[in-house]
């Protein structure tokens, strides 16, 4: 039987990297059957709505989704599409791996962490309000003590499950006493029953520079959701940046697997953009799904493509403008032939 997978190819750069993940899963030989559905801006038009209720229906059916980015406007008009979906199906654990590459130019050689994010609430809950027009408005940072427990319940699980030694909980108790405070306090609470794991905790605005300047000290990394996102841009680029980070989002009933990037607005359609991001949250798909044998191959052909930096895409280049770069869909080719 084959799975059944939702793919939403999202929009702008999403067709471009989620063709590419889609023909390297394929040439796998592990038998997905693609149940494709449409969701983002480019939509709106046709459904009403950038998050049509089938693209849920279909994600909740299949328990598994393979995801492209979804452009969310700035500062106006519809609310994130990726915030609502992983919202709306509970999809509380947002896992982003963050593993040195060779081939991949940057101060760090042996960086290898892992940032687990809470998803579903923190300034993420989206609760906004005016307070005097034009003068004062409010965004409400709800922390509840079960989306902390479940989180850094979670952080511990992986650590044990794939032989991490270290959870380090990051928050800003110092300021945000009550909210944080709770974070913090849970996390303690928890951490007692893994006695077999170490813990400790940063404050986030040292913990910004200690990654920067001491990342192989640090393992899994647990936050709130805004942290847990700024941090895991940072440690994107402490192995290459955001072209080669991917990123799961867990729930109890799914999975969908995104990268982290968004939709690069400005490269959609130019077959330009690197697709390592989105194959290795298919890598993180394939895991999974139990397909362990089919991951491994997959990410070590990715490996070896990277490290020989040939048939790379401009990011992994010496030069941004370097005229030997390849385009998305012969780094993926490069990818298959390696496979
Ligand atoms: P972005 O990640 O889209 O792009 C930032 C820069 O990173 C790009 O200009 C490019 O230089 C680089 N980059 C990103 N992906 C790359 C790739 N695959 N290969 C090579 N380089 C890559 O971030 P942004 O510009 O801040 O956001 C654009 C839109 O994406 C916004 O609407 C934002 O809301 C949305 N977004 C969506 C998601 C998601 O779908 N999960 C995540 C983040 C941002």
């Amino acid at each position: 039987m084959p799975y059944r997978v939702t793919l939403i190819p999202g929009d702008g750069i999403g067709k471009d990297v989620t063709t590419a993940a889609r023909r390297v899963l394929e040439a796998t030989g592990v038998p997905i059957e693609w149940d494709v559905q449409e969701a983002g801006a480019d939509v709106i038009e046709k459904y009403g709505t950038p998050l049509p209720q089938n693209v849920l229906d279909s994600i909740r059916a299949n328990k598994v989704a393979l995801k492209g980015p979804i452009t969310t406007p700035v500062g106006t008009g519809f609310r994130s599409v990726n915030v609502a979906i992983r919202q709306a199906l509970d999809l509380y654990a947002n896992l982003r791996p963050a593993k040195s590459m060779d081939g991949v130019r940057g101060p760090y050689k042996d960086v290898d962490l892992v940032v687990v994010r809470e998803n579903t609430e923190g300034l993420y809950a989206g609760i906004e309000h005016i307070v005097i027009p034009g003068q004062a408005a409010e965004a409400i940072r709800l922390i509840t003590r079960r989306a902390c427990e479940r989180i850094v319940r979670f952080a511990f699980e992986y650590a044990r499950a794939n032989g991490r030694r270290k959870v380090t909980a990051v928050h800003k108790g110092n300021i945000l006493k009550l909210t944080d405070g709770l974070f913090l306090q849970t996390a303690r609470e928890v951490a007692e029953q893994y006695p077999d794991i170490a813990f400790d905790d940063r404050i986030v605005d040292n913990m910004c520079m200690q990654l920067v300047q001491r990342p192989q000290e640090y393992d899994v990394i647990v936050a709130t959701n805004l942290f847990g996102d700024i941090l895991s841009d940072l440690c994107s680029g402490l192995v290459g940046g955001l072209g080669v980070a991917p990123g799961a989002n867990i729930g109890e009933g799914a999975a969908m697997f995104e990268p982290v990037h968004g939709s690069a607005p400005n490269y959609a359609g130019l077959n330009k953009v690197n697709p390592t991001a989105t194959i290795l949250s298919g890598v993180l798909m394939l895991r999974h799904l139990g397909e362990t044998e089919a991951a491994n191959r997959v990410e070590a052909a990715v490996r070896k493509v990277i490290a020989e930096g040939k048939y790379v895409t401009y990011d992994l280049k010496p030069h941004r403008d370097d005229p030997t770069a390849v385009g998305t869909q012969e780094m993926a080719d490069a990818i298959i032939a390696a496979m």
